[in-house]
């Protein structure tokens, strides 16, 4: 038989499956080592393995500690506290919204920001 992406000749015990295709072994470590980005498995495993290595930095961790403590708190509050610029707080906060450990709300017209699980602040 014949390698379905290259056309070289080989041994139908040879023939490697991949992706629906009977291919050669170089053609099949070819596609081995280079899974498409658009397959959803490969997408899948790639964010499995960046959410586990997301991991909150000393800022953010102090940040969370503060609102602990402090309850919901003013952002600029927050960031003068925190002996940190708005540009250096916005960036620290980011991911922690993303992350879902803390989010913005308003409370009295006045935005606070407040760890996730707090709920109603
Ligand atoms: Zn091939």
């Amino acid at each position: 038989m014949k390698c379905e992406l290259c056309g070289a000749e080989i041994n139908e015990d040879e023939a490697k499956q991949i992706q629906g295709q009977k291919v050669c072994e170089d053609c099949y470590i070819d596609l081995a080592a280079k899974p498409k980005t658009c397959d959803p498995w490969a997408v899948y495993s790639a964010q499995n393995l960046s959410s586990s290595n997301i991991t909150v930095n000393e800022s953010q961790a102090r940040i969370m500690a503060y609102l602990e403590k402090n309850g919901p708190t003013p952002p600029e509050k927050l960031a003068e506290d925190m002996d940190m610029s708005m540009d250096d707080f916005e960036r620290e906060m980011a991911p922690l919204r993303h992350m879902e450990k803390v989010r913005a709300q308003l409370q009295d017209g006045r935005k606070v920001i407040c760890l996730w699980q707090q709920g109603q602040c």
